[in-house]
């Protein structure tokens, strides 16, 4: 009995100095800390510019698949103040018309679930659904999409038009001008944006990668360095030089193409051939509405004819929705530079565009307040509005991620697993293959038109 008694306190003992090991690893790799206290490397086998959703799923995975990889995620601005993965609506569908973005975000919303089961990330997936309304016009579209969700595992119906359970299902919409609507059952639904992109950076830094505060100024000719400013890794001021081993990417997001035209001997004319992404301004309104009847049966994400979406907002008792969309329908859907002093909020754009279509869908929106608001950048693709993966030169190990259009925070799990399989295994995918996003898909005249653009 005596000998159980020590043993146990001997197994106990073992399992605190465990757990207090564990806490210094963690208090250690807090990026404060980890960022004082680690000079500019002098090479890397893997350098990822830009310390977005992609770019930390990049530098997971990579690590994940390779252990002892060594890599380093250089990021302009590791407060992320105009980051798009922070200023996202959050949002994950499998609600798409093209095959490549199903699979994509059926294993995203596998990431985000299991995430969502961990203690110490709280990305709050609420699964609400989203729900899409046709008219005349788009009816055979929604009805061609729905046929290829099911058929791919998703869990979409239809409930009808004005004549169909539309209304019954969601008794506060105005349904009498509606043919055809598709909701989502399962495996759709928001999260935290933020808390995806900083527990992805964790899950990196955890794994040994080195987050590094700076701006890439300079990629060589064959992507064999970059030479970074404004790093706060060393603390003369200088630009640092650090040497690419094996493989450079560029998740730079709507950054992506001024980033490519920094590389020698690409201007900013050949950088928008390869790579056409720019930031194009959205707009995310954050609305109350004291209807009752809106709790039960809850909003979800609803996308009207109109292009206009809402979602709620935290629990339904709040009455606290998310409203956006329309840029493109009120012409003000143009690339800009990119910078934070274009990020402003243009107020007629709800009082004039969103509010009128919203309240038309559901009259109870006639009484409702905008709270606040914010705005952010689309990774813009303006060619396809998809993803651009891989490698653009045959011969130079720079790979991108970018491009997303409005659908890329949720991508980011399968698109990081995707570039990690692609450096670490001969340019070959090793789960889902996602070749149909080839950046080079551009410069062959083959384009991936999504028709189910949020
Ligand atoms: C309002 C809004 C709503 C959205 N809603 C959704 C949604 O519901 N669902 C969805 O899936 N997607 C949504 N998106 C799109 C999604 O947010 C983006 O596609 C995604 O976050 C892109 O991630 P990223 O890591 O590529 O870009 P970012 O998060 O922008 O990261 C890129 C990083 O690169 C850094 N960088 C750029 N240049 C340099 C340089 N030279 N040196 C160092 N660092 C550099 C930047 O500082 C930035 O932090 C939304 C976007 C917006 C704006």
């Amino acid at each position: 009995m005596e000998q159980k008694l020590v043993q146990h306190r001997r197994i106990s003992i073992n399992l605190h100095a465990k757990q207090l090991l564990e806490m210094i690893k963690r208090f250690f790799s807090t990026s404060a800390i980890r960022r004082a206290a680690v000079p500019p490397p002098e090479s890397a086998d893997v350098v990822v510019v830009g310390a977005g959703a992609i770019g930390c799923s990049i530098a997971n995975f990579l690590l994940e698949m390779q252990p002892k990889l060594n890599v380093v995620v250089v990021e302009k601005d590791l407060n992320y103040k105009i980051a798009s993965s922070v200023l996202s609506v959050g949002s994950i569908r499998q609600q798409f018309s093209e095959p490549v973005n199903i699979a994509i975000s059926q294993f995203g919303v596998e990431f985000i679930r299991e995430l969502a089961h961990d203690p110490e990330t709280d990305v709050q997936f609420d699964e609400g659904g989203y729900l899409f309304l046709a008219q005349n016009k788009g009816k055979k579209q929604l009805e061609e999409n729905v046929r290829l969700q099911q058929s791919l595992g998703s869990h979409v119906v239809h409930y009808g038009g004005h004549n169909g359970e539309l209304s019954t299902k969601f008794p506060w919409l105005q349904t009498e001008d509606i043919e055809q609507s598709a909701f989502g059952l399962k495996d759709e639904g928001w999260f935290d944006p933020y808390t995806l992109t900083t527990a992805l950076r964790r899950k990196a830094q955890d794994k040994g990668a080195i987050f590094m505060q700076g701006c890439v100024e300079e990629i060589g000719k064959k992507a064999e360095h970059v030479i970074i400013s404004n790093t706060t890794n060393n603390n003369n001021n200088a630009s640092i030089k650090i040497k690419c081993n094996n493989a450079l990417v560029n998740a730079a997001g709507c950054w992506s193409s001024q980033l490519l035209s920094k590389m020698v001997g690409i201007d900013s004319d050949k950088a928008n051939d390869l790579l056409p992404v720019h930031p194009r301004k959205r707009f995310v309104f954050v609305v109350h509405c004291p209807d009752k009847s809106l709790i039960s049966p809850p909003v979800p994400l609803l996308v009207c004819p109109s292009g206009a979406y809402i979602r709620r907002e935290g629990l339904p008792d709040r009455n606290l929705f998310l409203v956006g969309g329309m840029e493109n329908a009120a012409g003000i859907d143009c690339n800009s530079n990119g910078t934070a002093d274009e990020l402003f909020v243009e107020h007629d754009h709800f009082e004039n565009h969103l509010w009128p279509s919203i309240a038309y869908r559901i009259p109870a929106f006639e009484n409702c307040k905008v709270k606040s608001s914010w705005c952010g950048y689309y990774d813009y693709n303006t060619v396809d509005q998809n993803g651009l993966l891989g490698k653009i030169f045959d011969d130079i190990p720079l790979y991108v991620a970018t491009g997303f259009s409005g659908h890329g925070i949720q991508q980011s799990p399968a698109v990081g697993r995707g570039i990690a399989e692609l450096i670490l295994n001969n340019n070959q995918y090793q789960t889902l293959d996602l070749n149909d996003l080839n950046a080079s898909r551009l410069q062959e005249g083959r384009y991936v038109i999504e028709k189910n653009i949020v």
